[in-house]
């Protein structure tokens, strides 16, 4: 149990939180289900953190705190009509002639909207259920939702704020196209886009809403007229619902549904089954994390056929072989996949994987497809899988390790493991230097200009210039990149450095404990071993790796650089803070003064100047701005409002 609560704790910060799952929705429902099931056996053993006792969800600093005057709720879960027909009994027992309203279950995040005399005041998340965050600004660019209402009305309602199929797959081609990663699923591009700190960014992406509650004080009898209302007062409302007291007819809906799902214009993950009538809903209550009165059943995860084409042996920094299948193209959970991994040399052996086969494929967590196994029935030649024996890139022998089921290469001058060890270097999480992907590494290895890490601190303007399609401006930014990440904090570098099992979480608890790079490679076994949550395995790896004398050697070279190697107490260049950017205040702000502003923004780590000049990075303008406002535009330079100072 405790192992479970740790887990999904961990991915549901990563899920709600962070809007970047690493493991699928079903994944976590299975880990899920096998807590609740320890949970019944041992009821006095439950732990006081366990997510089955609250609504996820935390609530970023970036925003304002908003305190939900009615709590939000999740919803209890079903993968199977005997679980929908346990409710059923469940609900009858008690009211024996009460009617369902089914309701398509939008894969969104749930958004809370205040309404005071038909103008809306507050929209927000629903955050762990009793406060969420104030995103205001940022719903007042949803398209469909209403700012005034036609009538006076005091209300809140809630529903659930979506991204649109067609949307997303723009947003993660725009996305690829500029080297960003792109989101898993729609669910979380919406969330992240309603939780970030640019209401232009909401206004270009297209989120809707489906509306589908509304909070005291409802006059209404049951939930088929509260749609009915919320969508005569100007609401978006699903009209793909249906009213019946039958779970036969339900489970009818649910069919036609899961046959319709992929033809749908947004992504729906279950249907959501409600008692119907309002006064019995309240008699059936809550527990403590969702109503007794509703019930969501979620579809199976997707799976689709294919066929394999071929397959690729790509070399990771650790050395470690993995073996990707190119796929004959299919539609899964949102996106066209034609390659899907398969695991290492076990997983192919175990599984009797081999090229032409139709196997089955899903999305194993987060964005990355895996073939799952082999369609026998399906098989027609027989062409077994060419697993390799030496080194794609190198070409050295490649080892299979008896306590491992991946083949490794064990050349440590392999230039795939270079190549990916100076990637991973540069990557976001470490050194975060802006515009060193792959391609560039690809390049600058070409052009023999870097074999290690410490290299990458030599290269000069000259150096960039020299290589295929670089001109002078991105040149001068990757120069200035690389030096701006010097000054990162060090637990950046110690990520970077790529050591195995010392992740950029472990990095940080390892410099907030050592201070610096240097204290930590003189420190013990059992010093690192007995820090919390760290352990013998991460301990040896670590002692292991700086009683190389070559190591030692690239941290004297990294600090004859200029490079950081103590632990500042901060992450630098947070993409949610202001640090770095240097902002302008021009004309005049409603409901700021220029002081209030300056002292925000300078509290968000920007530098507030008084001039606009090519150093200037923003410029928020008021009303009755002028001349600055006008150099602004000349210079090309970010202009924002007073909305935008005020989302922040
Ligand atoms: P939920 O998403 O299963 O159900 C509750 C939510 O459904 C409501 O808050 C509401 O936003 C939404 N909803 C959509 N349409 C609705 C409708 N018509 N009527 C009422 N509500 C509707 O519950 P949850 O607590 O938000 O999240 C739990 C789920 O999130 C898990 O089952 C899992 O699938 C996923 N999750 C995944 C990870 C991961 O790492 N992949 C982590 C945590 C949670």
């Amino acid at each position: 149990m405790n192992e479970l609560v740790t887990l999904l704790n961990r991915y549901a910060k990563e899920y709600y939180t962070e809007d970047n799952p690493s493991v699928s929705d079903s994944e976590y429902d299975k880990l899920y289900r096998e807590l609740v099931e320890l949970e019944k056996a041992h009821p006095d053993d439950i732990l006081p953190d366990s997510p089955t006792h609250r609504v996820g969800g935390l609530v970023l600093s970036n925003f304002e705190k908003y305190t939900h005057a009615y709590p939000l709720y999740s919803l209890q879960d079903a993968f199977s009509r005997e679980e929908l027909l346990d409710f059923d009994r469940r609900v009858k027992e008690r009211f024996p002639t009460a009617r369902y309203v089914a309701e398509l279950k939008i894969d969104g995040l749930s958004v809370s909207l205040t309404y005071r005399e038909g103008v809306l005041q507050v929209g927000a998340t629903r955050g762990d259920g009793t406060i969420g965050e104030n995103i205001t600004e940022n719903l007042k660019r949803v398209k469909d939702i209403p700012l005034v209402l036609d009538e006076p009305l005091d209300i809140t309602v809630r529903g659930e704020c979506y991204l649109p199929k067609a949307s997303f797959d723009k947003i993660n081609q725009e996305r690829q196209a500029n080297g960003e990663p792109e989101f898993a699923n729609p669910r979380n591009a919406a969330a992240g886009t309603l939780r970030q700190l640019d209401t232009a960014v909401v206004a270009k992406r297209n989120l809707a809403t489906f509306l589908y509650q509304e909070v005291s004080p409802s006059h209404h009898q049951n939930q088929e007229e509260v749609l009915q209302a919320l969508e005569k007062d100007g609401f978006s409302v699903n009209h793909r619902y249906m009213v019946t007291s039958s779970m036969d007819e339900i489970w009818q809906f649910i069919e036609t549904i899961a046959g319709e799902r992929e033809q749908l214009s947004y992504d729906i993950d279950g249907i959501v089954i409600k008692v119907d009538d309002l006064a019995m809903q309240e008699e059936l209550g809550y527990t403590v994390k969702a109503p007794r009165w509703a019930i969501a059943y979620k579809f199976p995860a997707e799976e689709k056929e294919a066929e394999i084409l071929s397959v690729d042996w790509t070399v990771g920094r650790t050395g470690v072989v993995t073996p990707t299948a190119n796929l004959t193209p299919v539609q899964l959970a949102g996106t066209t996949v034609s390659r899907a991994t398969l695991h290492n040399v076990d997983y192919i052996t175990e599984k009797d994987i081999r090229i032409g086969d139709t196997v089955i494929v899903y999305k194993a967590g987060d964005i990355i497809p895996a073939v799952l196994r082999v369609v026998e029935q399906k098989r027609k030649e027989q062409i077994p899988m060419d697993i390799p024996s030496q080194c794609p890139s190198c070409g050295s022998d490649l080892i299979h390790f008896e306590d491992e089921v991946a083949l490794r290469c064990i050349n440590p001058i392999c230039p795939s493991q270079i190549k990916e060890r100076l990637a991973h270097f540069a990557s976001r999480d470490a050194m975060n230097i802006t515009g060193f992907g792959p391609s560039l590494v690809e390049k600058l290895y070409a052009a023999h200009l870097v074999r290690d890490v410490a290299d990458i601190y030599k290269l000069t303007l000259d150096d960039f210039m020299t290589l295929e399609g670089i001109k002078e401006k991105s040149a001068t930014k990757l120069v200035k990149a690389i030096q701006s990440s010097k000054d990162n904090s060090a637990e950046r570098l110690l990520f970077g450095l790529g050591i195995r099992h010392v992740g950029s979480k472990v990095s940080r608890q390892l410099l907030e404990t050592f201070h610096s790079l240097d204290e930590l490679s003189k420190a013990s076994f059992e010093e690192i071993a007995q820090i919390e949550g760290l352990g013998e395995v991460i301990a040896s790896s670590i002692t292991s790796y700086f009683e190389k004398a070559e190591v030692h050697e690239l941290m004297d070279e990294l600090t004859s650089y200029g490079v950081n190697m103590t632990f500042l107490g901060q992450v630098v260049s947070s993409s949610a803070s202001l640090s770095g950017l240097t902002i302008v205040l021009t004309g005049k702000l409603e409901q700021l003064t220029r002081s209030e502003a300056k002292e925000k923004l300078q509290s968000l780590g920007a530098k507030v100047t008084g001039s606009v000049s090519k150093k200037t990075d923003i410029v928020v303008a008021g009303s009755d701005a002028g001349s600055k406002l006008a150099k602004a535009q000349e210079l090309g330079i970010e202009v924002r409002d007073e909305n935008w100072l005020r989302s922040l």
